[in-house]
């Protein structure tokens, strides 16, 4: 299992080339979209949210909001460590965070969360491609994540095997 300063590492060194041949690929407006998902999957998105960890310390002041993630999701955990829904799961819950936020900002005059789900769904029906592109690299810093730490698989399915 690789230690943090190792997943950090690895996630700076490789963000650069990961851009470079996303931009290649989809144009240079979704290379960076990709290129810096990945950088900020890597290093403030990550598996290791689930535990006191420097991707955890980074978030600063932030860093409580993930303390019900850590307290209800066991450390290396299908629904931390397991491919896609790790992933899906994190996202889904920094999105329940800001529709919150949202909602409490809405007196102050803040936009609606009705009017930016449509205006996101608006967004996404015309130009999925940012989108996917952002998917994308946060997918890739956490499947990166999952080969350093030596097992692709999370703890779940060793467990299950070994019944
Ligand atoms: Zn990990």
């Amino acid at each position: 299992m690789a230690s943090g300063k190792e997943h950090d590492n690895a996630t700076c060194f490789l963000s650069l080339p990961f851009s470079l041949c996303l931009c290649l690929l989809v144009g240079l407006a979704n290379g960076l979209i990709a290129g810096l998902a990945f950088a900020f999957g890597g290093l403030w998105l990550s598996p290791d949210l689930d535990t006191y960890s420097k991707a955890l310390k980074r978030w600063g002041p932030l860093k409580g909001l993930w303390w019900p993630y850590r307290k209800l999701i066991p450390h290396r955990s299908l629904f931390s460590h397991g491919p896609l829904i790790g992933t899906a799961l994190r996202l889904t819950y920094l999105i329940s965070w800001t529709a919150l936020l949202l909602m409490l900002l809405q007196p102050l005059g803040f936009p609606t969360l009705l009017s930016v789900t449509k205006a996101c769904k608006e967004q996404l029906r015309l130009n999925p491609q940012p989108f996917l592109s952002l998917l994308i690299g946060l997918e890739a810093s956490a499947w990166l994540h999952l080969i350093l730490d030596g097992d692709p698989l999370p703890a779940e399915w060793h467990r299950w095997r070994h019944r």
